[in-house]
């Protein structure tokens, strides 16, 4: 989004097959970023040559870094366009100024300041204020405790509100249930002796999982981009809620060096590893060997984007490798370790925006966000939209 033609909020990319990037050409002079995840962080390398000034929290400009050389990576081996070149990269890292939360700072005129939205380490909200008015953009925002994070904290009112809607309409089930059915259904598939694989966001996912696990006393295997995303969240242990449990629960994982891959399938086990939606990775190293093992169990971890393979397993019980279609007859489960607030959380941080003289909602991010718009305007009396991709608005 870009407020004003200057300050552009967030600028990533759909991990789909193939990736799509934003539409219409950006020419911003100050760039926000939200979070480090690839739909809201991964093509801000791509202008670098327009050599904006960049703001984001420490880890998000690392877990940035991280991203931008795997997408390098993975157009690279799949022969697609590259969206950047390592300069570009390497002057993303050099160049962004990192700002820390409740600090604020100048952004093009702007008053800024990045508040804690609790959906993974760094993720911020972001308001703005200038003396015609202000702006909040709560970026995925999480109002629940977590093993990993706290909630998000309470954003002050704006003039002007954007907001996900991811989880519009759905209510999350109580955490502690959930993660009881979830340590049940491992124990139960390592002990009738099959593997637990359990596909993991490398990002958030993969440490909160781990950190489940160790409190329940289930250890595992842990493999793919999640161990160096770890490290970076080691090096910011204030963006942590707690770094000595997420350290105790890493040591009380087996960490998968890859050039030993094949060891973990010597003996039924619980692996926890990415691609989360299982786009690569090596997760379909293990995929391979347990497809069709009536013992084993795939538990993928959060939601699956329309078009990758979890998606696919989930809808029609196949999935893709190397252009070849396979069945999985193994136990499929779903387990939803979202890091977003649910629709109570969502509406009530609308409520507090209205109550505090909010004149428009902007909804954004989910499959149903002209529902949401619809239901603020009957329900809160405030102007509420749902622009498409590529819309303009005029205040
Ligand atoms: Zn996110």
């Amino acid at each position: 989004m870009v407020v004003d033609d200057t300050i552009l909020l967030d600028y990533g990319m759909k991990p789909a097959e193939p990736p799509q990037y934003p539409v219409g050409g950006v020419r911003p002079d100050s760039v926000i970023v939200s979070h480090g995840h690839l739909d809201h962080c991964g093509v801000v390398p791509n202008l670098m040559d327009m050599k904006p000034d960049i703001f984001m929290t420490p880890v998000t400009r690392d877990l940035g870094g991280l991203l931008a050389k795997d997408t390098m990576k993975i157009a690279r081996a799949k022969g697609q366009v590259l969206p950047f070149i390592i300069e570009d990269v390497r002057d993303f890292e050099t160049h962004t100024n990192t700002v820390n939360y409740n600090t604020s700072f100048d952004a093009s005129g702007y008053e800024c300041t990045l508040y804690d939205a609790g959906h993974i380490p760094g993720s911020s909200s972001i308001f703005l204020e200038n003396k015609s008015g202000s702006l909040v953009y709560t970026g995925d925002v999480d109002n629940r405790d977590t093993n990993l994070l706290g909630p998000a904290e309470t954003l002050p009112s704006a003039d002007i509100a954007i907001v996900e809607s991811t989880y519009y309409g759905t209510e999350h089930n109580p955490r502690l249930k959930l993660e009881a059915a979830f340590i049940n259904s491992i124990k139960a598939t390592v002990d009738n002796g099959g593997w637990a694989i359990i596909p993991a966001f490398a990002i958030g996912r993969t440490q909160e999982v781990l950190m489940i696990l160790e409190k329940y006393g289930i250890r595992s295997w842990v493999d793919g981009m999640g161990k160096d995303v770890y490290k970076i969240f080691k090096q910011h242990p204030a963006y942590l809620k707690d770094p000595e449990l997420l350290d105790k629960a890493f040591k009380y994982a087996d960490i998968v060096d890859g050039r030993e891959r094949r060891k973990v399938m010597d003996e039924p086990c619980a692996i926890v590893t990415t691609a989360g939606m299982l786009n690569g990775g090596p997760a379909m190293y293990y995929l391979k060997h347990i497809y069709d093992d009536p013992l084993s169990k795939v538990l993928l971890t959060g939601y699956q984007v329309e078009g990758t393979n979890g998606r696919m397993v989930l809808e029609r019980g196949h999935y893709e490798d190397k252009g070849r279609t396979i069945p999985l007859s193994t136990e499929l489960e779903l387990y939803d370790f979202s890091a977003h607030s649910d629709d109570s959380g969502l509406k009530e941080m609308v409520r507090n925006q209205v109550d505090g003289g909010c004149q428009l909602v902007i909804c954004v991010h989910g499959d149903r966000t002209s529902d949401f718009a619809a239901w603020i305007t009957d329900n809160l009396e405030v102007n509420a939209i749902s622009p498409d991709n590529g819309d303009q608005i005029y205040i």
